[in-house]
């Protein structure tokens, strides 16, 4: 069938697209580049299943049209820098909710019948339960990133009841591997090249989060996309993470192994009195994934550990800093 992948020059949406041409479908990517590159769809280029468009999703504009005959959307386009959100909420407004609100449109124009969103663990902001479950209330995110993948949540179900598109909201925890550009294990492997001996980590070291590797992740949105074409439901929200999570300074210690390094000074350097890395950082984070483990049979084959350890071989393989 012919799908569109939103934001599929970027880290998560390439290795979909790589899946989804493996199985034989047809492929659209729209994608602004903005963080996204168009080598890791390098393989594809040439490909008869596989159509490339550089355009702004913020902006209606003639991509519209290429969406005839489109029978799935994965919507995974976005600015997903917290941090980027605190100082230009704007910009995050514009790729994170305008953008979601024309790709629905020009959906619902085209006649999609499922609509698949790449949302965020942020989008519950300090749950007070951990492992969060999906029904947790109140969903209040403490990052205009957040706010603006809630926002994007409201308007793909609220489509989903008043159009008919069926759509899944894939609530993500940090998602870590081959191709990623951001994040803590990026920013450690390019402070330790510069500074083996002493590393700064942002906060005061009581971070704990869930990382889950990018192959179980993709493997979570193929599984959710044949759970879809049988369910009944319009539409659901589902958790997807590993089954733990794992300290910020475990993370440290395990890129220095990987890195061959020997003793190396921790630093942490808050930026908010109650110690958080930046405005905007939720400090404790693991998502219940019992609802996806139960409705399809999808279960991840990595934990924290494994995930960031895989994600920094990864990395070490590739960066040239
Ligand atoms: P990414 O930056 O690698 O990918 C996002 C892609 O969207 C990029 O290729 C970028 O060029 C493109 N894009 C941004 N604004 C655009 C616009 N206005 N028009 C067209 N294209 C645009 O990030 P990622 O980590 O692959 O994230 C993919 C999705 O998953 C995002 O929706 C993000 O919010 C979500 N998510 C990611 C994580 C994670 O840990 N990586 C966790 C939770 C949710």
């Amino acid at each position: 069938s012919r799908i569109l992948v939103t934001g599929g020059a970027g880290f998560i949406g390439s290795h979909l697209v790589d899946r989804l041409i493996e199985r034989g479908e047809e492929v659209l990517v729209i994608d602004d580049l903005s963080s996204g590159k168009t080598e890791n769809l390098e393989r594809w280029f040439g490909e008869k299943k596989f159509k490339f468009i550089k355009a702004d999703l913020s902006e209606p504009g003639k991509w519209i049209d290429e969406l005839k005959g489109i029978e799935a959307v994965f919507h995974f386009a976005a600015n997903p820098e917290v941090r980027v959100s605190t100082t230009n909420p704007e910009v995050h407004y514009r790729a994170n909710v305008q953008a979601t609100f024309n790709v629905l449109e020009a959906s619902r124009a085209n006649g999609a019948e499922i609509f698949i969103y790449a949302s965020s663990s942020t989008v519950y902001g300090e749950a007070r339960v951990i492992p969060t479950p999906e029904d947790y209330e109140p969903k209040e995110p403490i990052s205009i990133y957040g706010a603006s993948k809630l926002m994007g949540e409201v308007l793909v179900s609220t489509y989903s009841r008043i159009y008919g598109v069926k759509s899944a909201m894939l609530r993500f925890a940090n998602v870590v591997g081959k191709r990623s550009n951001h994040g803590v294990i990026f920013d450690f492997i390019a402070k330790l090249k510069r500074d083996p001996e002493r590393l700064e980590i942002l906060g005061d070291g009581k971070q704990r989060k869930s990382y889950i590797y990018i192959d179980d992740a993709i493997e979570a949105t193929l599984k959710v996309m044949e759970h879809m074409e049988s369910s009944q439901e319009m539409s659901e929200a589902f958790n997807v993470g590993s089954l733990d999570a794992i300290g910020v300074d475990d993370i440290a210690y395990i890129i220095e192994e990987e890195m061959g390094l020997g003793k190396v000074e921790h630093v942490f350097k808050s930026a908010t009195h109650d110690g958080r890395g930046w405005i905007g950082d939720v400090k404790v984070m693991q998502l219940d994934v019992s609802k996806i483990m139960g409705k399809t049979n999808w279960k991840p084959k990595m934990n924290s550990r494994e995930a960031v350890r895989k994600a920094t071989k990864d990395l070490l393989e590739r960066m040239e800093l």
